[in-house]
């Protein structure tokens, strides 16, 4: 089958069936991170992998925000298992036209949030590429219980925190050359070039046992809703007006309206569940977790899908679901 069919789910999941699972694994693929044992104890595991003209375009793009991007992605994987990251392995596919310079600036970026979170970068590879190649792979420590995409239940709130649609927007932004330029735009932009992984508010929710699911979203509220829905085997409602926007979103999102904030990838926000009877304990945390934390719908039997409503409760259709690096229409 070719691969724009199979999508990049189902080609995780054709792979997924492909290798076997070893002794001492907890969590293998799947989740944002593995879970695996060792003879001192447990580590999550997770990667990511940036490429030139994919993930990133140098046009607009400095080397110090992409090195600061391509870890933060790392660490929000390992935020959305509410762990605590530690150590990276750093992979470089360099063009031969770059200089020592520019790897300078690439690692200031990378060395700046990697400093903020104590994280090491303990080694890597280096090679020589056709267009720059950032591939991170970050080891944290867990929770005393990882918080998976599968534990969610029916009737169980959803939630986010922060603002959604922000980096989608900006990214849009980026791409319309002659706009203004605005502290609103700047704004977004920031959120799309400086992902902030949620490690402080993750780690709240994780120590308090709240969340019965987590993701960071990645590629879209409702796509990554869907991944959370799919190991659960729950439905979910979303209310449309309950959705966290900023201010510099709501001033230029114009004819985008909700689309970035339901379907925009890269915000690297937590998309959590947790019982309903925790709404208290929650609410407390927004003073703490240093970001707002929103409640935005609840978890349905697995027959209701995944639905976004408006304010009188009739549905909304979500034209794009989210993103996906191989599916074509
Ligand atoms: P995220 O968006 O959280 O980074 P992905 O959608 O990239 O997660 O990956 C989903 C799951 O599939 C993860 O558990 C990841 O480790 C696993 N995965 C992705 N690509 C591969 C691959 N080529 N081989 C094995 N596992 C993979
Ligand atoms: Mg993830």
């Amino acid at each position: 089958m070719k691969l724009s069919q199979l999508g990049e789910f189902g080609l995780i999941d054709r792979i997924r069936r492909m290798v076997s699972v070893g002794r001492g694994v907890r969590l293998g693929i799947g989740d944002d991170a593995a879970w695996v044992d060792h003879p001192q104890g447990s580590s999550l595991i997770t990667a990511d992998l940036l490429i030139e003209g994919i993930h990133f375009d140098l046009g607009w793009t400095s080397l110090a925000d992409l090195g600061y991007k391509s870890l933060a992605v790392n660490l929000s994987d390992i935020a959305a298992m509410g762990g605590v990251p530690a150590y990276a392995m750093l992979s470089l596919g360099i063009p031969a036209h770059f200089d020592s310079k520019q790897l300078d600036e690439l690692y200031r970026g990378i060395n700046g949030l990697a400093k903020k979170h104590g994280v090491t970068v303990v080694g890597g590879d280096t090679n020589l590429a056709d267009s720059l190649l950032i591939s991170v792979c970050v080891v944290g420590h867990p929770p005393r219980k990882p918080i998976c995409r599968s534990g969610a239940h029916v009737g169980d709130d959803i939630y986010v925190t922060g603002t959604l649609g922000d980096a989608a927007l900006g990214l849009a932004l980026l791409r319309r050359k002659r706009l203004r330029q605005s502290p609103a735009m700047a704004q977004l932009r920031k959120r799309h070039h400086r992902p902030t992984p949620r490690l402080a508010a993750a780690a709240l929710l994780a120590e308090r046992n709240l969340p019965t699911a987590m993701i960071d979203i990645s590629d879209g509220l409702i796509q990554d809703l869907g991944h959370i829905c799919q190991a659960s085997h729950v439905g979910a409602t979303i209310q449309q007006d309950k959705l966290p926007l900023s201010n510099a979103y709501r001033a230029l999102a114009g004819k985008i309206a909700m689309r970035c904030a339901m379907s925009g990838g890269e915000d690297y926000e937590l998309l959590f569940c947790a019982a309903s009877h925790q709404r208290k304990r929650i609410e407390k945390l927004n003073r703490l977790a240093g970001v707002a934390i929103s409640r935005i719908g609840v978890c349905m039997p697995v027959g209701n899908g995944v639905h976004v409503v408006d304010a009188s409760g009739a549905t909304i259709a979500v034209k794009a679901a989210g993103h996906d690096h191989f599916k074509r229409p």
